[in-house]
């Protein structure tokens, strides 16, 4: 920490899944850090909506997830270390069936699969699907709720909403985690964000097998007995995260044919605004003018997957000096900006 003159104490702002694997990180460190949540009031949180899903193969296309291979194993190893410093039970292991749509689906499946693009995480296809290993679910809502309360016991967590500009002023180090919040503060501006809305289904639906996600356009995700949610729909540019009728119908149909005629009843209907970047990369680093301030942001639909692996990127930077990766750096839009 010393080595690149970072002060005695980070300040985190944001207690989402990005500002509380952050904070994680600093623990384990030993880099001394507070962690601000937001006062009553504060600007909403996507982590309590979202579903907490890591799946290596995503899209229309199925793709492997940007950089699954170094992200899985740095997630698997976070969320376990978790799991046994705080005695609660945040990960699973979980499959994804993926059915196919349609023959496009089918076709891309069976060719990728022969040519072993998608491997270690899909073997085979089969005609009307393939299976999916390797992914998991992160319960978000048990994860920052027990996070809350062990940096409580120890003075860490802040109820507080922070005023970025006056603490970096008195900060050596204050990073931004404030999610869609900070992507909307002028401070950021050279960074191009883009924003989806998305929304959840939450269903009461009996004998589901538990490890396992159904997929074929949106996904249906077992989260304990007789429950289950269905997801998430994307609405480019809105920035408002209220429930629509639309959505609702659209998730509903979705629920149905992947329920396979089976009966459900909704029981809650959830909204949140994703934050994303044109290269669908997130961002991470110090701001281009103020060295003090720092960025971690534009998880997109990705945060349980890629908050560990920045927060990992922090912390050698912070311990070593070593420069954040160049597809991550918030650098990256300056230079283009300029
Ligand atoms: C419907 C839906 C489903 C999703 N499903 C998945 C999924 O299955 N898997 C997955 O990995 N991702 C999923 N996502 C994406 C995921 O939600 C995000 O990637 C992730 O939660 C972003 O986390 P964050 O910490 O950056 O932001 P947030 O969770 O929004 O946290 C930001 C925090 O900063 C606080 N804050 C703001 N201003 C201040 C201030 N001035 N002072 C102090 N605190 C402040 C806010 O109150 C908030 O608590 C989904 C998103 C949606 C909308």
């Amino acid at each position: 920490m010393k080595a690149s003159g970072v002060a005695a104490e980070v300040l985190i702002v944001g207690q989402g899944v990005a500002g509380t694997l952050l904070a994680w990180e600093c623990e384990r460190a030993g880099i001394p850090f507070r962690l601000a949540a937001g006062a009553e009031g504060a600007p909403a949180m996507v982590s309590r909506v979202a579903a907490g899903i890591i799946n290596p193969v995503t899209g229309r296309r199925l793709v492997k997830s940007w950089r699954i291979d170094t992200a899985l194993p740095l997630a698997r190893a976070a969320y376990r270390g978790i799991e046994s410093a705080w005695g609660v039970k945040v990960w699973r292991e979980m499959r994804v069936r993926r059915i196919f749509r349609d023959e496009r689906e089918r076709r891309t499946g069976a060719e990728k699969t022969a040519r072993g693009e998608l491997a270690p995480y899909v073997v085979a296809a089969e005609t009307d699907g393939l299976w999916i290993e390797g992914a998991a679910r992160v319960d978000l809502p048990v994860l920052l709720a027990a996070a809350q309360e062990h940096w409580m016991r120890s003075g860490c967590w802040l109820r507080e909403t922070i005023d970025l500009e006056a603490e970096t002023a008195r900060h050596d180090l204050v990073v931004d985690c404030r999610g869609l919040a900070g992507a909307l503060d002028p401070l950021w501006a050279p960074v191009p964000w883009e924003f989806s809305k998305g929304e959840t289904l939450e269903l009461a639906v009996a004998n589901l097998p538990a490890d396992v996600i159904r997929n074929s356009g949106h996904w249906l995700l077992p989260v304990g007995e007789g429950a289950a949610w269905c997801g998430a729909t994307h609405t480019p540019g809105v920035v408002e995260a209220t429930p629509s009728a639309d959505a609702r119908k659209t998730l509903e149909d979705s629920a149905a044919q992947l329920l396979g005629g089976q009966s459900c009843a909704i029981t809650g209907h959830t909204a949140g605004v994703r934050v994303n970047l044109p290269d669908r990369h997130p961002v991470a680093g110090r701001h281009p003018r103020v060295a003090r301030l720092g960025l971690l942001n534009g998880l997109g639909a990705k945060g349980a997957l890629l908050a560990p692996m920045l927060a990992r990127q922090w912390i050698n930077h912070l311990t070593e000096g070593v420069p954040f990766d160049a597809a991550i750096d918030v650098a990256r839009f300056v230079t283009t900006h300029r």
